[in-house]
Order: C-alpha cells, then sequence, then structure tokens
C-alpha cells in the first residue's frame, strides 16, 4: 500500500481536516501521480456538506487534479515519469457500454467512477485530488502541454471541461447571442469559450460589482439580474443561456430571455428542484438541455484547444491550510474565479 496524505471532512458540519489513509500499489496499466494543484469545485462544496444526501464520511475532495507522473506500471504506453498530468472528475468506466465506446464515458450505462466518494467493490470509497498522490488507470489521465500554467490549468479538468462541453454541443458558433449565467468558476471559462468560438457574449450575474471583471475577461455585455428594467429590455435576446448557478433559483426568468427555439443549458445543479412554468417553454418552442462534463477524448481536446488558445483559469493559488476559509467565500461569491489548492504545500 502506498502512504497518502490530505484533508478530509468527517462529516456534513465538520471543517477539512488533515487526513492520512492508504492508496492502492500502482497495477500493471496504472501510474502513480504526484499531485501538485487541486481546483476547488463548488461540487466539492455541495458533497462535503452532503447537500445531495449521498455523502460517504470520510470524504477527500477534489477532481480538478494536475500533477507529474512518479511511477508506471509495466503496460502503461501512454505516459512517462516526468510528465505534466490532469485528472478529473471521474478515473474509471465499464469501458463496454455504448457510451464508453462513443467516448462519452461520462454518460456510462454501469460503472462510472468519480474521482471522490465513488463506491468500490470492497465497500470503501474513492479519496480525491486534495492529497498528495493518486493512483489511476492511463486511460483515465490526461496529457498537460508545458506551455499552460499548471496552477492555473487545475479548473480546465472540470469547470473547464462543463463549460466547453456544454458550448459545443449547443452549439454555440459565431454570431450566435449567448448570456452565462453566474460568473464563478465555470461561468468565468464559459465566457472565454463562448468567445473564441465568436459568439456575442453577455453575462448575466446576481453580483453587479461583476461588470468590469466580466467585460475583461472578454465578454461583450453585462447584465445584473437584479435589474428589473435591463431584465425586461434582453426579452428574446438569446439563442442559448448556460446556467451555470450553485444556487437555488427559478428557471422562469431567464427562459423568457431566450429567442423562439432558444435553448437553456444546464450545468447547475442547486440543491432544491428550480421553478419552471411550462408556459415558458411552450410560449417560444424553447428548450431546456443538461450538459454534465465531458468524455475523455474531449476533455484531452479542451486541454489542447487550451494550449494552442492561451486559455486558462483565472484562480488564487492558496495553501491547504486555507481550503476551509476558501469554501466560505466560495459560498460568498468571493472567488475570482477559482481557488487552487498548492497540493505541495502539504505539511500536516
Ligand atoms: P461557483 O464558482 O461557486 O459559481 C457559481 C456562481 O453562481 C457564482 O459565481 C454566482 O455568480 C452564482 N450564484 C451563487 N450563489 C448565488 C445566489 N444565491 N443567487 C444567484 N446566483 C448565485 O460554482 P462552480 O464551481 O462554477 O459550479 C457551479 C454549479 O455547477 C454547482 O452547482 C456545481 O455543483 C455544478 N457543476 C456541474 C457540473 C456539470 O458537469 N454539470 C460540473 C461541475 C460543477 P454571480 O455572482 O455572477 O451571480
Ligand atoms: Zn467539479
Ligand atoms: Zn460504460
Amino acid at each position: 500500500m502506498i502512504q497518502a496524505r490530505g484533508y478530509a471532512a468527517l462529516g456534513s458540519s465538520q471543517a477539512l481536516r488533515p487526513y492520512a489513509f492508504e492508496r492502492k500499489e500502482v497495477d500493471a496499466r496504472q501510474v502513480l501521480i504526484r499531485i501538485l494543484y487541486c481546483g476547488i469545485c463548488h461540487a466539492d462544496i455541495h458533497q462535503a456538506r452532503n447537500e445531495y444526501g449521498n455523502t460517504h464520511y470520510p470524504l477527500v475532495p477534489g477532481h480538478e487534479i494536475v500533477g507529474r507522473i512518479e511511477r508506471v506500471g509495466p503496460l502503461v504506453t501512454q505516459f512517462n515519469a516526468g510528465d505534466l498530468v490532469g485528472v478529473g472528475y471521474f478515473i474509471d468506466s465499464c469501458r463496454h457500454c455504448s457510451s464508453c465506446a462513443e467516448g462519452e464515458e461520462q454518460f456510462c450505462e454501469t460503472g462510472l467512477l468519480p474521482t471522490q466518494n465513488g463506491k468500490l467493490p470492497d465497500g470503501s470509497t474513492t479519496k480525491g485530488g486534495y492529497s498528495d498522490v493518486i493512483v489511476v488507470d492511463e486511460r483515465y489521465v490526461l496529457h498537460i502541454s508545458e506551455r499552460l500554467d499548471a496552477p492555473a490549468v487545475a479548473p480546465l479538468l472540470c469547470a473547464g471541461i462543463t463549460a466547453y462541453s456544454a458550448l459545443t454541443h449547443g452549439p454555440v458558433g459565431p454570431g450566435d447571442q449567448v448570456a452565462i449565467l453566474g460568473l464563478g468558476g465555470i461561468g468565468h471559462l464559459a465566457v472565454k469559450f463562448a468567445v473564441a468560438f465568436g459568439a456575442q457574449v453577455t453575462v448575466l450575474s446576481s453580483s453587479p460589482q461583476k461588470q468590469e471583471p466580466a467585460l475583461a475577461l472578454g465578454a461583450h455585455a453585462f447584465i445584473h439580474t437584479g435589474d428589473k428594467t435591463a431584465m425586461k429590455q434582453a426579452n428574446r435576446r438569446f439563442d442559448f443561456i448556460l446556467d451555470t448557478v450553485s444556487a437555488n433559483h427559478a428557471y422562469d426568468p431567464y427562459l423568457n430571455l431566450l429567442k423562439k427555439d432558444g435553448t437553456l443549458i444546464v450545468v447547475g445543479r442547486p440543491p432544491q428542484t428550480p421553478q419552471l412554468d411550462p408556459i415558458s417553454l411552450i410560449s417560444r418552442r424553447r428548450k431546456i438541455v443538461g450538459s454534465f462534463i465531458g468524455g475523455m477524448a474531449e476533455t484531452q481536446e479542451m486541454l489542447d484547444y487550451c494550449a494552442d488558445h492561451a486559455i486558462t483559469a483565472d484562480i488564487e493559488l492558496i495553501p491547504p491550510v486555507d481550503m476551509n476559509k476558501a469554501y466560505e467565500r466560495v459560498l460568498n461569491g468571493d472567488v475570482h474565479y477559482r481557488f487552487v489548492i498548492d497540493m505541495a504545500q502539504l505539511t500536516q
């Protein structure tokens, strides 16, 4: 066994604290990754606080992982010791079902194994990236370009692919009127991608002070969702709205901003079911679709696209001791736009 150290939540109302545990030895097709950086996704907070009622404690969160390969199993062919690599939301899937065969492992029919809080056959659970090392089958590891700033790549592994996949499946293209609802981790990367795809991008935000930063990210317009006049003026303006909001909210006010045949793409998962009046859909033949991270091939495509277009996240790098403070700041909307934990500073 490999001795690992990290941070864990031991209960829904408890702060994360230092935690020692064991990982299984490297198998023939697995690699041992020394974790350098791990992003704090809002899903980590939902899960640490058991907001969906399915958390197994102790929970070691973290699925926006960047690290370097330290050791490879004898049958590994795609990676070498020293490679800069990434691990995202999942570390295994059944590999046989139609979704896996199509390279959309995130929709695996039987066996998606999340990087954190995933049930293993022996009854234990997977432990995520708020830790010093992780062992992963090479099929679920991604290549990262040395051209990119490694800490700022970490959020691409979940927030980035979530935004990229949702927008490319839209499909969002040149000239489309696109609104990004919620300017957080996913939202700010969605602005960068939508602008790169040639869309006309508006940020819809509950935080009026985000106007200047939104425009600095490349957005063409900004609407404070609390401004009733501006919201009314935006009626039927957009082809797509990407909803990244993590808190409870109604869908109706945003559906009304879509054109005929417009699409609300939902990625945010609030704890409570959002309010929805069917007339918001019926009156203009509007659609609501969901999107969930991305498959392995698409995630590699996104990372390569980011290397070619110099896209990374805007981050605040923090030592592990500050992660509880960071959780509070995320909940208060006080993050620009992703906290990334510097795992090399793990001292306890
Ligand atoms: P985040 O960084 O915390 O951003 C969420 C944004 O939602 C905030 O920046 C804020 O934007 C808005 N918001 C927060 N509280 C609000 C409130 N009370 N009223 C209105 N707006 C509020 O979160 P994230 O990491 O981007 O994740 C967003 C959501 O997506 C979470 O629910 C997460 O679990 C989910 N998620 C889904 C996927 C997927 O594959 N579908 C993947 C990762 C995460 P403004 O200040 O601009 O309003
Ligand atoms: Zn995530
Ligand atoms: Zn499968």
